[in-house]
């Protein structure tokens, strides 16, 4: 921002009504800005580093949201009690219930976020799709009303023809949604969908849209002022998606033109207009392959993924929310606004890459971002409301972090991002980070050829991690030389106190199936590895690691990489990106013996079912000495808003149901064992 923020007339102080990232991203803008910042909190947030962030902080209730970040009464009483003028609601919980934002104006409290009405004119999908229609905006074929039976959506279907999408109109963050591939599955669908909806929104209304094949998911930033001004900030694109959520997101978007972006941004403002927006919204399009664009549904809040928005236009969305619900009118026009090299997100989510993206829990043992500001021509921002030592837990989002990347080119930024992916270390519970290194490896993604069903088509069998590269396999034999090397010289010291005249040269190393023979040879810079049977040479340089740390990173044959790193019996295990490897450094005796050892085998537990997240068993559906079916329901695990259905996976004899209801269990913790 070229001028220093002019800050009179703003409000002194300001009550952020939520938690985690999204509390600490409005503290450090509310902080520039000169404004004095309330933080409430549950209980099991009372010690977060948003608590300890804000200038005040307010209990307000239970870990459970439906108890505390969900009770509007409780949020107005806090700012009553602390003078706070305005309240900032973040994403999620009360952001866009309308009935929250009139009872702060009518307590005299100012809710930064659009007016009531227009959170009402977008809350509902159904509403919102007429209300866009009427604004001339393309919506996607469908039925925009209420469907009455199986009847009568097998007859809407037939007309739009399948496949067709079954929505909740009260739907939202994935929840309420499934596609239909033809009549025969349509009753269930439908009933599925009912009763998801019920379940999460207490509000079981369905409607049918076509369902766009291979589509993109790409929004449009939208922000207007109280006066009428209403501009748009370009798109992001968000089409990496597991259970049509959002993972990978960037802007702008590698499939647009200026045409088609000029036409989004007009129809968005056009909508926006419309229903009176005064704040920052986005109006999310599907978007096929050829172009053609169809409204989704407005967001009437600050995004998740705004960042990326923030980095090519130079804006801080939190701030120009803060303006213009201070009445401010905003200080550009559209033809200031230009897009300003790319950006991309990755969001970093506690949860199991390997097991499905099952949820996870537990506390960061480690949490270690990579070095964040700008580098070179490169800008690295990290958006996290934890530290290490803090707990994720099951009452919540399980995001950990969100890292952002800038850069002038599409291409750079990818490789910036995968940079700093390497360089963030987690431990504690699972997380996606070896998910997301792959995917900015992955040519596709590079080439920009993205669509909902990336995820699934490239994934199809799950997610096992990639292959080593031939350049993975030579980092992972020169780190694990040079930590071998660092320990047995520490070793050495401990033993007997006196420097070791000169480290054995020559090992053999054990990786992805192959044994290689390694000379080794200390240089000024480092070390110099000479893989005898291939007749070259790799240079390891700028070694930054000490026995213990988690994370090794160094510069191979000039180019600068980082990995983690774990001991294990005669080697090390050892992840580089996606890419995971065990890693042996025998003695050339050793390797001998090595070489005639038989296999190891895994343990058979085939007979076992096992958890496959931490979490709370809810329910109990098979007893000891019963015969099973495969497929047939044994319990159910539930952790972070998600049902986990453990099924038979063949038909048998139990011999014993470990667990019952209300027992936490852990990840692979044994629900049942078959005779
Ligand atoms: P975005 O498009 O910004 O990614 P999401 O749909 O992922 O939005 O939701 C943003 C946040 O709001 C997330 O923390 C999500 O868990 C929460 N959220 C979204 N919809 C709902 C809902 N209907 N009920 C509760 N939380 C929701
Ligand atoms: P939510 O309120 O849960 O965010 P959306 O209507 O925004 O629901 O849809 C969520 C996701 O589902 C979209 O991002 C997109 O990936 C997919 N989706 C929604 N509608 C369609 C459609 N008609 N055709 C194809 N995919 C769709
Ligand atoms: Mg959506």
């Amino acid at each position: 921002m070229p001028n220093p923020p002019k800050t009179s007339g703003l409000f002194a102080k300001i009550l952020i009504a939520n938690r985690g990232e999204v509390a600490v991203r409005i503290i450090r803008t509310c902080r520039r800005l000169g404004i004095a910042t309330v933080v409430v909190h549950s209980e099991a947030d009372a010690a977060s580093l948003a608590v300890q962030m804000a200038d005040e902080a307010v209990a307000i209730g239970p870990a459970p949201a439906a108890q505390s970040y969900l009770v509007g009464d409780r949020i107005i009483e806090a700012c009553r009690s602390t003078g706070a003028q305005a309240v900032h609601p973040g994403f999620g919980f009360l952001s866009e219930r309308a009935d929250f934002a009139r009872a702060c104006s009518d307590a005299g409290i100012v809710f930064i976020g659009p007016n009531p009405a227009a959170i009402e004119a977008m809350g509902d999908k159904i509403a919102s799709k007429r209300c866009a229609q009427a604004a001339g905006v393309a919506c996607v074929p469908g039925h925009i009303g209420q469907i009455e039976d199986a009847g009568h959506a097998a007859r809407i279907a037939a007309g739009i023809g399948y496949p067709v999408m079954l929505k909740a109109s009260a739907g939202g963050g994935g929840k309420g949604i499934r596609v239909v591939q033809g009549e025969a599955e349509m009753a269930g669908a439908l009933a599925a969908v009912q009763a998801e909806a019920r379940g999460a929104f207490g509000d079981d209304r369905v409607f049918i849209e076509k369902f766009i094949t291979e589509p993109r998911h790409i929004e449009v930033q939208v922000l207007g002022d109280k006066l009428g001004h209403v501009v748009h900030l370009f798109e992001r694109e968000c089409s990496i998606q597991r259970r049509n959520q959002k993972v990978i997101e960037e802007a702008p978007s590698p499939l647009l033109d200026a045409g088609v972006r000029a036409a989004m941004g007009e129809q968005a403002t056009a909508l926006a207009r419309a229903v009176g927006y005064d704040s920052a919204g986005t109006v999310e399009f599907v978007v096929s392959q050829d172009k053609s664009f169809y409204f989704l549904e407005m967001n009437t809040r600050l995004q998740v993924e705004h960042p990326v928005t923030e980095l090519i236009t130079g804006l801080d969305l939190v701030e120009q929310m803060i303006r213009v619900a201070a009445g401010e009118p905003l200080g550009f026009g559209q033809e200031d606004l230009s897009i300003k090299g790319w950006a991309v997100e990755s969001r970093i989510y506690a949860e199991d890459p390997y097991r499905n993206f099952l949820p996870s829990i537990g506390r960061l043992v480690r949490y270690r971002p990579p070095p964040d500001g700008a580098q070179g021509d490169l800008v690295i921002r990290n958006d996290a409301g934890v530290r290490e030592g803090d707990e994720i837990s099951i009452h919540y989002d399980p995001m950990i972090a969100k890292l952002a990347a800038w850069g002038p080119t599409r291409e750079g930024v990818i490789g910036g991002m995968a940079a700093a992916l390497e360089r963030f270390h987690i431990s504690g519970p699972a997380h996606n980070l070896p998910f997301l290194s792959a995917v900015m490896d992955q040519p596709r993604f590079r080439s920009g050829a993205l669509s909902t069903a990336y995820i699934a088509d490239e994934f199809p069998q799950g997610f096992h991690g990639l292959e080593p590269t031939p350049r993975q396999i030579d980092i992972f034999v020169a780190a694990a030389c040079a930590m071998h090397r660092l320990q047995s010289r520490r070793n050495g010291h401990a033993a007997t106190g006196l420097r070791q005249a000169t480290p054995r040269q020559d090992w053999v190393i054990v990786v992805a199936g192959a044994m290689l023979a390694v000379r080794l040879a200390d240089t000024l810079e480092g070390l110099a590895l000479e893989l005898r049977d291939e007749g070259r040479t790799l240079r390891l340089a700028a070694l930054e690691w000490r026995p213990g740390q988690p994370l090794l990173a160094g510069v191979l044959d000039g180019e600068p990489f980082a990995l983690e790193v774990a001991a294990a019996a005669e080697g090390f295990q050892l992840r580089h990106r996606a890419a995971r490897a065990r890693v042996l450094v025998l003695t050339p005796v050793s390797a001998e013996l090595h070489r005639r050892l038989p296999p190891r085998r895994a343990p058979d537990t085939s007979r076992l079912v096992l958890s496959p997240m931490p979490g709370l068993v809810v329910a109990v559906e098979a007893i000891a000495g019963q015969e099973v079916k495969a497929g047939e329901t044994l319990c159910i695990v539930e952790a972070m808003k998600m049902q986990n259905i453990i099924r038979a996976e063949r038909d048998g004899l139990l011999a014993e149901v470990a667990v019952k209801i209300g027992d936490s269990v852990s990840a692979d913790e044994i629900l049942a064992r078959f005779a």
